[in-house]
């Protein structure tokens, strides 16, 4: 399948310029000049379009959406504790599946083609985001002491040699993670089959068989996955070196929360005498592939080791304002040389997941507590949201229009007033647009809303499944 982008002002990693993006088989094959031989299958005119790399969310919880406007103006322990947690014992792995839909269908609607995720029922998970075509990393969050992590880390690994087509295909149909036929799932030893080195998870073309009899592909790798140890408050220190030293056998990456409340800070340094990075670092969780959200709470000496160890930081801007957080050391990280990037948290305590919000938010921020404009500039921020979270990823192919990166686009109408004029578009982008402008969107070349109709997913049939979950749930 060819697709060719016609006489687009692209943002490309050196600026914005028109040109005209050239597509085979879900990679950009060119952006100057017709690559050998090629005949486009479908043509994009970029008349009064602007073409971004699509964002990447890279820490959420996309099925939490069903959550959204129930547990507001509450702190976080009284949020987590209080509200949702009791609302997820209710959750089975059909409202999950109906979550993640109604996720997919707004980062879809606001320019995001790929998220970093944690949550439960993978089975249910990676069916919809197979089904609808958008790319993610995602990490069944575990958590609990060292009694129960065997139990725990099996399940995961589990689903990911399944998922990843490295286990005997099959998979659950009811939601209960269980093993699929063989009940071994398992790979090599060295998890040599699956690590592709870069720190992401090559799953392949693998096809998937479904307890009901049909069959799922897992195209060219578009789900991947992490291990997920909630947070260093739910994970003891048995907990936490048990999945380090799992990941590391496997070259499994890392997904988890650190310092994110000061009620965590207190707790950690009451129970263990350290900073919750001191703690995850000396149970071997802090890699160069660790993605770790949050980090608001930071000492200086935690800010050096999270760039000793080269963890990917996640900064979530308004769900750490909406929970009364506060604001992270962004700044100071990015002087230490940390690795950022950019997400949104869930829909249960942003409220949305529209990286438009968070990547204004994030400059404006900063620039603010820092009583300098030079803090995030808009390019900074668009690079956080792109191509800095697709690293987090594991992806070093993705978030930058250029030759040799896979697919992932959105085109942004400007046929707007307030992208009028467009002086420069990258500003534009980081305090002017709002989301809505996104009118057509990829993934790996696939186009998934076109004209701002949705491809791959029934946006009414999601709608009236949502409504029924939050009466069943008493919302
Ligand atoms: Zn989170």
């Amino acid at each position: 399948m060819n697709l060719l982008i016609r006489d687009i002002l692209a943002v490309l990693p050196g600026g914005a310029e028109v040109c005209s993006v050239y597509i085979c088989d879900g990679v950009i094959a060119s952006t100057s000049t017709v690559p050998k031989g090629f005949k486009a299958d479908k043509i994009i005119f970029g008349n009064g379009k602007m073409l971004i790399p699509g964002l990447v969310n890279a820490h959420t919880h996309a099925a939490m959406s069903i959550f959204r406007s129930c547990a507001d103006d509450l702190l976080f322990n009284e949020w987590l504790f209080g509200k949702i947690q009791p609302m997820e014992d209710l959750l089975c792995g059909d409202d999950c599946y109906w979550g993640i839909m109604l996720a997919a269908l707004e980062m879809l609607r606001t320019g995001t083609t790929s998220f970093i995720d944690m949550y439960y029922f993978t089975d249910e998970s990676a069916r919809a985001i197979l089904e609808s075509g958008i790319r993610c990393v995602f990490s069944r969050g575990i958590a609990g002491d060292a009694d129960v992590v065997e139990s725990k880390l099996r399940t995961a690994i589990d689903e990911i040699d399944r998922w990843s087509g490295n286990g005997s295909g099959v998979a659950s149909a009811d939601g209960s993670g269980s093993a699929g036929t063989n009940g071994s799932g398992s790979v090599g030893a060295d998890g040599s089959n699956y690590s592709t080195g870069d720190g992401s998870i090559a799953s392949g073309n693998s096809s998937i068989a479904l307890g009901d009899g049909s069959n799922i592909a897992n195209d060219k790798g578009r789900l991947t996955f992490m291990l997920g140890p909630h947070a260093p408050y739910t994970c003891d220190e048995g907990f936490q070196r048990e999945v380090a030293a799992e990941a590391a056998r496997r070259g499994i990456p890392i997904n988890t929360h650190l310092a994110e409340s000061l009620a965590e800070i207190d707790t950690i340094k009451e129970r263990y005498g350290c900073t919750p990075i001191e703690l995850v670092d000396r149970n071997g969780l802090l890699t160069e592939t660790t993605v770790a959200a949050h980090c608001v709470h930071l000492s200086d000496s935690d800010i050096r080791l999270l760039a000793e160890r080269g963890v990917n930081v996640v900064t979530n801007p308004v769900s750490n304002l909406k929970l009364a957080n506060g604001i992270a050391p962004v700044m100071k990280m990015r002087e230490a040389g940390v690795k950022l990037a950019l997400g949104t948290d869930s829909a249960a305590s942003n409220n949305s997941l529209n990286m438009f919000r968070d990547l204004a938010m994030l400059a404006l921020i900063h620039k603010g507590a820092n009583h300098d404009a030079l803090a995030i500039t808009a390019r900074e921020g668009f690079e956080m949201a792109t191509v800095h979270g697709a690293r987090a990823m594991g992806h070093d192919d993705l978030g930058e229009i250029r030759q040799g990166a896979i697919a992932d686009l959105a085109v942004i109408d400007l046929d707007r007033p307030n992208m009028q004029p467009l002086n420069d578009p990258v500003a534009a982008l980081a305090y002017s647009a709002n989301g809505s402008e996104v009118e057509t969107v990829m993934v790996g070349g696939d186009v998934l809303m076109e004209n701002g109709e949705f491809l791959t997913i029934d946006k009414d049939r999601v709608y009236h499944e949502i409504s029924a979950i939050c009466k069943r749930l008493g919302m």
